[in-house]
């Protein structure tokens, strides 16, 4: 974009939107076009495309394309009439659950999403208290912000929230690790079960993504979750998986994130890569709860579950599986992560590399001693990834760890391009240290 022209569209833009979106990058990028796992600005010029989950099978997907502009062009209307679609895409889309959780409710967004489950959560239990990690988001509803530790200053006055520290064990606590970690971690989990207690405050339940993404795509010790939600459901709540960011096939394995664990939440949501940009969302739940909850409480959706929305749902479970794309996750996310950690032994900057299926996390410090979060250099790596047409960007507490959560459609060729830039980045920023 020529800087006259991004400039007046820039100040036009906080003009009439003020600054409550945040845009990437030092030079904000005007995109015009998708394709696949290619991305091309105002200017001609082509990026990969590694950070967007939310063109899950690939930007513009020409059969998701098609199915949405047939179903566009034949019917579009609120879901209170009967139609096919709605009711095959929840069955297909249940089919992909434990059999404890067989029914749905569809809404928009992901915060919708997470706002009915605290609603129905809140609801079935007769308790009010949620607990969360001390670093996360989960959507932008007035209840939703209330648990949102990591970026919401509603979050900081409720006393209907109560956090622990993130499951992270990489720094971990008072030097323990293994079995020792998680069950510190638990026993944290168990002070805010405590907390609430202590103020007369039932607890509804824990809400966490189970790959914690927000938080950095924690390697969570192993045993925690599942300690943890022992804790919360003998203390009355139920578990909220939110599988917004980390669903639909990514980890590769699984479907769906929960399902690395040995347990099964009660309710979980859903959201970004379910309608391809397409504004789907939704919660699926054990049928007795929603069941308890509709006999009262009222829930209706104008356009959540319309049929446009599901013929796209619908195509994206078909190109999921026609192009086993979560294969793809295992095989490429396999070679892009042995690549990262080859970058890992060469460079110091590097503290440790994660990943789940087609999500990669790359910690960054100053020190491998110190484990200090090299948060400025993380905005730098991105910035001048930008520059050389690589898409990325952070997470985490610090914003220092670098998110590589690509379309699904990734292949090899792609993660060496990837590597490429990645590599020179930090040679260049070595040299520069
Ligand atoms: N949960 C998680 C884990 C998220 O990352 C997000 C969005 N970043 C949301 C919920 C909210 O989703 P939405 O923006 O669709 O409301």
């Amino acid at each position: 974009m020529a800087d006259n022209q991004a400039q007046d569209l820039l100040s036009r833009r906080y003009r009439v939107m003020g600054h409550h979106t945040p845009l990437f990058y030092e030079k904000p990028l005007q995109l015009v076009r998708g394709e696949g796992v290619w991305l091309w600005d105002s200017e001609g010029k082509r990026y990969l495309d590694v950070y967007n989950n939310v063109p899950h099978v690939g930007h513009c997907n020409p059969r998701v394309v098609e199915a949405l502009s047939r179903q566009a062009s034949t019917l579009n209307i609120h879901t209170r009439y009967l139609h096919n679609n709605i009711v095959d895409y929840l069955e297909r889309l249940t089919a992909t659950f434990d059999d404890s959780l067989q029914m749905a409710m569809l809404t928009c967004t992901g915060s919708e999403a997470n706002e009915l489950a605290l609603r129905m959560a809140r609801y079935c239990t007769g308790g009010q208290g949620i607990i969360v990690t001390d670093f996360a988001y989960h959507g932008n509803t007035e209840a939703v912000a209330e648990i949102g530790t990591g970026f919401m200053p509603e979050a900081k006055t409720t006393k209907r929230v109560k956090a622990f520290p993130i499951p992270d064990s990489y720094r971990g606590i008072d030097g323990l690790t293994g079995e020792a970690l998680a069950q510190a971690y638990a026993d944290r989990v168990q002070q805010a079960i405590d907390a609430f207690h202590a103020e007369g405050i039932k607890v509804a339940g824990i809400l966490v993504c189970p790959d914690f993404a927000n938080e950095g795509l924690l390697n969570v010790p192993a045993g925690f979750l599942e300690q943890a939600v022992a804790k919360v459901r003998k203390a009355g709540g139920v578990y909220i998986a939110d599988e917004v960011q980390v669903g639909f096939g990514r980890s590769g394995k699984h479907f769906w994130a929960h399902q690395w664990y040995d347990v099964t939440p009660d309710i979980v949501t859903m959201g970004k890569p379910m309608g391809n940009g397409h504004p789907l969302a939704g919660v699926v739940a054990r049928p007795e709860m929603i069941e308890a909850f509709s006999k009262e409480a009222m829930y209706f959706n104008t356009f959540g579950g319309n049929p446009v929305s599901c013929a796209v749902g619908m195509a994206v479970l078909d190109v999921l599986q026609e192009d086993n794309l979560m294969q793809n996750a295992v095989t490429t996310g396999a070679y892009v992560t042995d690549g990262l950690n080859k970058l890992q032994q060469k460079h110091e900057l590097i503290g440790e590399v994660r990943d789940l299926g087609m999500f990669f996390g790359v910690e960054l410090v100053q020190s491998r001693t110190s484990k200090a979060p090299a948060k400025a250099e993380a905005r730098r790596i991105i910035n001048r990834m930008r520059d050389k047409g690589v898409l990325i960007s952070t997470i985490g507490v610090h914003n220092s760890i670098l998110k590589l959560r690509p379309p699904m459609p990734f292949q090899p060729e792609h993660g060496d391009i990837l590597l490429e830039m990645l590599d020179e980045v930090l040679t260049e920023m070595e040299g520069r240290v």
